[in-house]
């Protein structure tokens, strides 16, 4: 099987020298991987002009949904996945929905 063919620029990104998983979005590296992204990976232009379908992958500091849709970020630096009713949080952030019951 032939490997895929990579643009020249991608030799200096630095996502070609960290795990491959945290730029899956959902993984737990998300955040360093978005952080790497867009503060110091010399080739981010490149990057955001080389793929012109992300799906579920974090390209130039940019998180996307399995259909592609770039996600909201959370403060805390991960991209929100899913949410909480009521939280536009994550889902570690979110409060738990539990009811708590005070002694009236
Ligand atoms: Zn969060």
């Amino acid at each position: 099987m032939q490997p895929i063919a990579r643009p020249e620029w991608t030799r200096v990104a630095l996502c070609r020298t960290r795990p491959d998983d945290w730029w899956d979005t959902g993984d737990d590296g998300n955040r360093l991987a978005i952080l790497l992204c867009r503060r110091a990976c010399p080739v981010l232009g490149e990057c955001a002009a080389g793929d012109d379908q992300p799906c579920g992958v974090v390209r130039a500091g940019v998180a996307y949904s399995d259909r592609g849709r770039p996600l909201p970020m959370c403060p805390c630096g991960r991209p929100v996945t899913r949410r909480r009713p009521g939280s536009d949080l994550c889902l570690v952030c979110a409060p738990p929905a539990v009811e708590i019951r005070l002694p009236s």
